[in-house]
């Protein structure tokens, strides 16, 4: 049989359904089809490396990586026909917009007279396969977990050894360089100094987190200035890493005594595939709360604000040196997500949406299950989400989890020099202190854009208007 493989989220070849499939049932043609948006984004960037790390991979086993322009069902129907295909094999994803180009995609199946088969997404389980006892999806995250490990989770696949096609060269086939995938400002060189994406180098961060944190990942996770989590959401995001085989190789450390209780990790991995699920089963909650009351929720959406938060210019070092973080290395550590995000949206009364948007074209890891579940969780317009009325304190917050001030000191430069007890709240500083430290507060650093005891006190108000409405 000739099988296109149209490869999506999917960068790689270990546990890649659709691709194991077509090696095993003939020869094969890889295919990418370029996404169709307009300006550039981070996660661009990582698409566009993947590729070129994916197409290297292919030449090795015989084959190459064809690149199209998209919607892809026409672009798909037309390579069938040019190339006197039999078959289109896909792995599935659980996103609204990919959902509606499988649908058209597979209606080629009559059409054009041509096997179109979709496989497993990158989750642990089909999402249509755990429901409550009362055949609802799951709303609440513990009882989902409690259920999902109950389930036997798939064993990964092993990667085709070679391939073969019947097809040499697609003329058609656009070179990575004029994808447009790349930024025209000088964003990408700071990416690439913190970042190297593709496939074996999800195996390498693998390695290295399964023998120096996995072990020690329930105490240091929440705590920036340490590095203490996987780094590996930009991996699973674009499918440079199967979340079976990672479910898997952390069961084996677990085994083999290395990491003797990985659960906590495991529960992190088990929010993922929650937002996914959710994602199938409400697929409008990228562009509506969950809460129906919050559809009333009075924003203020002050474009100053806005831009000062993007920039990291709010004045609250903790929520700043997160901003920067996210501008120079497109990530920001999980525990100051949460801050930056409440601070957006309570503090500033602007709308989780806009938000949302900001980390799309920011975040190297960008998914739309895992940013859209994220925000609503602490908008808490979600199912399962933090109580809207309890709001970060980023000063709290900073001092809790950042004690020393490492990480903040790290990307807000211009506090490095004032003493560990007026980092935090540089705004509170005597005169001398900020002095020596050659602070001066609305120029050299911003005093705050808002007050906390005011801000608190507007979005608990706002949050009393909206209570109980439907
Ligand atoms: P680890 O702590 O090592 O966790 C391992 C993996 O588990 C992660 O790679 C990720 O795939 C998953 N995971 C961890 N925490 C969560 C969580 N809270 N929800 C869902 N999955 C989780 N994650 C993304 O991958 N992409 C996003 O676009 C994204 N946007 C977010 C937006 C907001 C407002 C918030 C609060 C969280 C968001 N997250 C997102 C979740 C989380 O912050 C990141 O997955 C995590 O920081 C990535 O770092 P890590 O790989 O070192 O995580």
């Amino acid at each position: 049989m000739k099988t296109i493989v149209w490869f999506r989220n999917d960068l790689r070849l270990h546990d890649h359904p659709a691709l194991k499939e077509a090696s095993e049932c003939g020869e094969v043609l890889p295919v990418f089809i370029l996404p169709e948006h307009t300006s550039p984004t981070a996660a661009d960037w990582w698409l566009y490396e993947s590729l070129n790390r994916l197409h290297q991979q292919l030449v090795k086993l015989g084959s190459t990586l064809t690149i199209l322009k998209g919607p892809p069902s026409k672009a798909l129907a037309a390579l069938t026909e040019k190339t006197h295909a039999d078959a289109i094999f896909f792995n599935g994803q659980v996103d609204p917009d990919s959902r509606r180009e499988e649908i058209a995609l597979l209606a080629l199946n009559s059409l054009a007279k041509v096997n179109v088969r979709r496989c497993a997404p990158n989750m642990l389980l089909d999402p249509s396969c755990l429901k409550t006892g009362a055949g609802e999806p799951y709303k609440v995250f513990g009882a989902f977990w409690k259920s999902l490990q109950q389930q036997t989770i798939p064993w990964p696949l092993a990667a085709p050894t070679s391939l073969t096609s019947w097809i040499d060269d697609c003329p058609e086939s656009i070179p990575l360089e004029h994808s447009g995938l790349r930024a025209s400002i000088d964003w990408d060189a700071s990416l690439e100094e913190a970042w190297t994406p593709g496939e074996t180098a999800s195996f390498e961060q693998w390695a290295q987190f399964r023998d120096m944190g996995l072990n020690r990942y329930d105490t240091k996770r929440d705590f920036p200035a340490l590095n203490g989590t996987s780094r590996l959401s930009g991996f699973l995001a674009s499918g440079n890493m199967s979340i079976r085989a990672l479910w898997h190789a952390v069961r084996r450390a677990q085994e083999e005594g290395i990491a003797p209780q990985p659960e906590p990790f495991l529960r992190q991995l088990a929010w993922r595939e929650f937002s996914y699920y959710q994602l199938f089963h409400f697929p409008d909650i990228t562009k509506r709360p969950l809460r129906q009351e919050f559809l009333h929720f009075p924003w203020l959406n002050d474009p100053d604000e806005l831009t000062a938060w993007k920039k990291g210019k709010t004045g609250y070092p903790l929520v700043d040196a997160g901003m920067r973080e996210l501008w120079e290395t497109g990530t920001i550590h999980n525990r100051v997500r949460m801050v930056v995000a409440s601070f957006l949206i309570k503090h500033l009364l602007i709308d989780w949406r806009i938000g949302a948007e900001w980390f799309r074209e920011t975040l190297v890891d960008y998914d739309v299950a895992n940013n859209t579940l994220g925000w609503q969780w602490v908008a808490g317009s979600g199912f399962d989400a933090a109580p809207y009325f309890r709001i970060f304190n980023p000063t709290t917050q900073s001092r809790k989890f950042d004690e020393k001030g490492t990480y903040i000191r790290k990307w807000v430069p211009e506090l490095a020099a004032l003493p560990d007890a007026a980092l935090h709240e540089p705004y509170r500083a005597s005169e001398d202190v900020l002095t020596d430290a050659g602070v001066v507060l609305g120029d050299t650093y911003p005093v705050p854009i808002v007050d906390h005891s005011a801000a608190r006190s507007r979005a608990l108000d706002a949050y009393a208007q909206i209570k109980g409405k439907k």
